[in-house]
């Protein structure tokens, strides 16, 4: 018998700031027994409408337990919907989910490799107050008080995203200190992308409640290149299979070619001020050349070497930054390659190869 006959439903969203969305949350009391019912916000605060139309729709499609609140309380995804029940502009996911099913016959998978800086204030968590801390090198996945910051944050992020039965993969400390990484997936769209906000937004949530010692408390940032120099920026490295890929080896080659044909495409949405970070330094290929390879960690696409030898599995895309939108990035994945894939076993040349007829392209898109 629960306290009262009330959950508390925090309904998350992401608002219209340009050029990078934020989340945006608030709280529902629900009946006990109730589903999360459609529930409205004020747009013209979010940037998602003006004053004099400012309704915009809340529609849930993805509910898990809440881990801060505990039983019997929930974390809800919803898409923005206007109130004549389609998208709102803003809403990235629609598009993602109708990419998915039109491609639903590969069934693509994806693990994105979020990575994050800790903040204290206006400087790097654990940085000291006046100039650097000591060069890049000993930090990443590094041990001990001198060489990771911020560890009790991330320990908690991980319980609670566990708690909420999100498929999380592993966490390390990344390069530049203060800087870390979950993995969530492989996971389906638009699933991928509902699990990577929500675990976004426990990790906002949950660094909230830990005190600095200047008194402030963590922030955590998606900010691709928070510090200048010689750090590590922050990326969304976008590992993804098809189920072609994950039997046959040409097929993980064809898809890094058919993204060679569309490389303008996809950097221009894979997040903001990704010329900063795509340097062709510090781990990175320039945004300005596509390059492929096995074990590269310098180009744009990575065939693990393990991939290599089995002949078989997934590529991973490194060109995604942090602060990504990856309903816009597993759609554009998906419609590249899988729009490829199905052009060249079309009906032409002897018969599509995974059972169903050949999808045309896109309207709008290159074909090429
Ligand atoms: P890295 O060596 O680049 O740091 P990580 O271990 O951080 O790699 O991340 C690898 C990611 O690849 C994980 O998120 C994992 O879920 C994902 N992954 C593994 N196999 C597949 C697959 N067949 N399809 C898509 N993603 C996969
Ligand atoms: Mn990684
Ligand atoms: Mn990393
Ligand atoms: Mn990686």
């Amino acid at each position: 018998m629960p306290k009262y006959n009330f959950y508390k439903a925090e309904y998350i969203w992401i608002d219209g700031a340009e050029p990078t969305k934020k989340l945006r949350s608030k709280t529902k009391v629900v009946p006990i027994g109730q589903e999360p019912p459609i529930w409205g916000f004020d747009g013209s605060s979010t940037q998602q409408a003006t004053g004099d139309r400012s309704d915009c729709v809340l529609q849930p499609v993805f509910v898990r337990d809440d881990p801060l609140r505990g039983e019997p309380h929930k974390l809800v995804i919803c898409e923005v919907m206007l109130v004549d029940g389609s998208p709102h502009v803003s809403n990235t996911r629609a598009a993602c989910r109708e990419m998915s099913a039109r491609f639903a016959h590969h069934d693509t998978w994806f693990g994105l490799e979020q990575e994050y800086t800790f903040f204290d204030g206006i400087k790097p968590l654990g940085w000291p107050d006046n100039g650097f801390p000591a060069p890049q090198g000993g930090y990443y996945c590094g041990v001990g008080a001198d060489e990771v910051f911020g560890r009790p944050v991330v320990e908690a992020h991980l319980e609670n995203c566990l708690k909420a039965g999100l498929q999380i993969s592993g966490i390390n400390a990344e390069v530049m200190p203060g800087q870390w990484e979950f993995q969530v997936g492989p996971l389906t769209t638009p699933e991928v992308g509902d699990q990577l906000w929500m675990a976004r937004w426990l990790l906002y949530r949950t660094a909230e409640d830990f005190p600095t010692s200047s008194g402030n408390r963590v922030s955590a940032k998606l900010d691709p290149k928070p510090i200048r120099g010689d750090w590590n920026g922050a990326g969304c490295h976008t590992n993804f299979s098809t189920k072609g890929m994950r039997e046959d080896y040409e097929e993980c080659l064809a898809a890094a070619e058919a993204l060679k044909t569309r490389h303008d495409v996809h950097i221009a949405s894979y997040g903001d001020r990704i010329q900063e970070r795509l340097t062709g330094h510090h781990e990175t290929a320039s945004y300005k050349q596509f390059s492929y390879g096995v074990s590269h960690r310098g180009a744009s696409v990575r065939i693990p070497w393990q991939v290599a030898k089995d002949r078989k599995g997934y590529i991973e895309d490194r060109r995604p930054n942090a602060n990504m939108d990856p309903y816009v990035v597993t759609r554009l994945i998906i419609e590249t390659v899988c729009g490829a894939a199905d052009r060249k076993v079309g009906p032409k040349e002897g018969g599509p190869k995974y059972g169903v007829r050949a999808t045309p392209p896109v309207a709008g898109t290159r074909t090429s």
